[in-house]
Protein backbone atom coordinates (compact mmCIF):
# COMPACT_ATOMS: atom_id res chain seq x y z
CA UNK A 1 0.00 0.00 0.00
CA UNK A 2 1.36 3.02 -0.91
CA UNK A 3 0.73 5.59 1.88
CA UNK A 4 1.32 9.70 2.12
CA UNK A 5 2.61 10.74 5.57
CA UNK A 6 1.91 14.68 6.09
CA UNK A 7 4.49 16.06 8.46
CA UNK A 8 3.64 19.30 9.70
CA UNK A 9 1.70 20.29 7.04
CA UNK A 10 -1.88 20.02 5.88
CA UNK A 11 -3.40 18.40 2.06
CA UNK A 12 -2.33 21.83 0.96
CA UNK A 13 1.17 19.91 0.42
CA UNK A 14 -0.24 16.64 -0.24
CA UNK A 15 0.93 16.18 -3.71
CA UNK A 16 -0.82 12.79 -4.21
CA UNK A 17 -4.15 14.43 -4.77
CA UNK A 18 -2.12 15.99 -8.29
CA UNK A 19 -2.19 12.23 -9.41
CA UNK A 20 -5.92 12.02 -8.88
CA UNK A 21 -6.11 15.51 -10.84
CA UNK A 22 -4.49 13.51 -13.39
CA UNK A 23 -7.04 10.18 -12.95
CA UNK A 24 -9.67 12.60 -13.43
CA UNK A 25 -8.55 14.27 -16.50
CA UNK A 26 -9.50 17.84 -15.44
CA UNK A 27 -9.39 19.57 -18.89
CA UNK A 28 -7.27 22.52 -17.50
CA UNK A 29 -4.32 20.25 -16.84
CA UNK A 30 -2.27 22.18 -19.40
CA UNK A 31 -2.73 25.44 -17.60
CA UNK A 32 1.07 25.78 -15.56
CA UNK A 33 0.86 26.81 -12.13
CA UNK A 34 3.04 29.83 -13.34
CA UNK A 35 3.94 30.27 -16.86
CA UNK A 36 7.69 30.82 -16.09
CA UNK A 37 7.76 26.94 -14.98
CA UNK A 38 9.54 24.83 -18.21
CA UNK A 39 7.63 23.14 -20.89
CA UNK A 40 9.94 19.91 -21.53
CA UNK A 41 12.52 18.17 -20.20
CA UNK A 42 15.19 16.08 -21.17
CA UNK A 43 14.83 12.39 -20.34
CA UNK A 44 18.03 10.50 -20.52
CA UNK A 45 17.31 6.34 -21.20
CA UNK A 46 20.84 4.53 -21.45
CA UNK A 47 22.18 6.60 -24.70
CA UNK A 48 19.74 8.18 -25.39
CA UNK A 49 18.96 11.61 -24.44
CA UNK A 50 15.28 12.82 -25.63
CA UNK A 51 13.81 16.37 -25.37
CA UNK A 52 9.74 15.42 -23.88
CA UNK A 53 6.73 18.52 -23.59
CA UNK A 54 5.03 18.67 -21.13
CA UNK A 55 1.13 18.66 -22.02
CA UNK A 56 0.34 18.46 -18.09
CA UNK A 57 1.46 20.67 -15.18
CA UNK A 58 0.88 20.07 -11.54
CA UNK A 59 -1.12 22.95 -10.27
CA UNK A 60 -2.41 25.00 -7.98
CA UNK A 61 -2.43 23.04 -4.34
CA UNK A 62 -4.44 26.22 -2.05
CA UNK A 63 -7.68 24.67 -2.30
CA UNK A 64 -6.47 20.52 -1.65
CA UNK A 65 -7.68 21.52 2.00
CA UNK A 66 -11.10 20.42 0.99
CA UNK A 67 -10.10 16.74 0.77
CA UNK A 68 -9.67 15.98 3.93
CA UNK A 69 -13.06 16.24 5.66
CA UNK A 70 -13.84 13.45 3.15
CA UNK A 71 -10.92 11.21 3.81
CA UNK A 72 -11.76 11.56 7.37
CA UNK A 73 -15.17 10.73 6.80
CA UNK A 74 -14.13 7.50 4.85
CA UNK A 75 -11.58 6.97 7.61
CA UNK A 76 -8.43 6.87 5.67
CA UNK A 77 -6.76 9.39 8.15
CA UNK A 78 -4.83 8.07 10.93
CA UNK A 79 -3.28 11.17 13.02
CA UNK A 80 -0.12 11.12 15.03
CA UNK A 81 2.64 13.57 15.72
CA UNK A 82 6.64 13.54 15.73
CA UNK A 83 7.79 15.48 18.28
CA UNK A 84 5.68 18.63 17.96
CA UNK A 85 4.71 17.55 14.35
CA UNK A 86 0.85 16.76 13.80
CA UNK A 87 0.78 13.88 11.08
CA UNK A 88 -1.73 12.69 8.87
CA UNK A 89 -0.96 8.86 7.62
CA UNK A 90 -3.13 8.83 4.54
CA UNK A 91 -3.33 5.71 2.08
CA UNK A 92 -2.38 6.92 -1.52
CA UNK A 93 -5.10 5.02 -2.75
CA UNK A 94 -8.01 6.71 -0.88
CA UNK A 95 -6.22 10.05 -1.62
CA UNK A 96 -6.63 9.07 -5.50
CA UNK A 97 -10.22 8.02 -5.02
CA UNK A 98 -11.47 11.03 -2.91
CA UNK A 99 -9.92 13.35 -5.61
CA UNK A 100 -11.66 11.28 -8.47
CA UNK A 101 -14.75 11.20 -7.18
CA UNK A 102 -15.07 15.04 -6.17
CA UNK A 103 -13.85 16.41 -9.19
CA UNK A 104 -16.33 14.06 -10.98
CA UNK A 105 -19.23 16.08 -8.94
CA UNK A 106 -17.28 19.27 -9.51
CA UNK A 107 -14.65 19.74 -11.87
CA UNK A 108 -13.95 23.43 -10.26
CA UNK A 109 -13.56 21.53 -6.29
CA UNK A 110 -9.78 21.98 -6.11
CA UNK A 111 -9.40 25.42 -7.97
CA UNK A 112 -8.29 28.10 -5.28
CA UNK A 113 -10.27 31.47 -4.77
CA UNK A 114 -7.28 33.87 -5.18
CA UNK A 115 -7.37 36.00 -8.06
CA UNK A 116 -3.95 36.52 -8.07
CA UNK A 117 -3.49 32.72 -8.80
CA UNK A 118 -2.42 32.41 -12.84
CA UNK A 119 -4.19 28.82 -13.17
CA UNK A 120 -7.18 28.95 -10.70
CA UNK A 121 -9.19 31.68 -12.91
CA UNK A 122 -8.34 30.77 -16.30
CA UNK A 123 -9.00 27.16 -15.36
CA UNK A 124 -12.46 27.99 -14.05
CA UNK A 125 -13.30 29.91 -17.04
CA UNK A 126 -11.97 27.28 -19.25
CA UNK A 127 -14.90 24.79 -17.24
CA UNK A 128 -17.66 27.90 -17.75
CA UNK A 129 -17.05 27.48 -21.44
CA UNK A 130 -17.54 23.98 -20.93
CA UNK A 131 -20.66 23.95 -19.13
ZN1 LIG B 1 -5.02 28.70 -7.36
Amino acid sequence: MLARQLLGVGHDRNTTIHVGEFHAAVPYLDIPFDPTWPVEAEIVTGDEIRTVAYSRFPGCSRAFGVLEPLLRARGAVRDGSVGKARTQLVAGRAVIEETVALLASDPAALLCADPGCYRCPRARARLGRLS
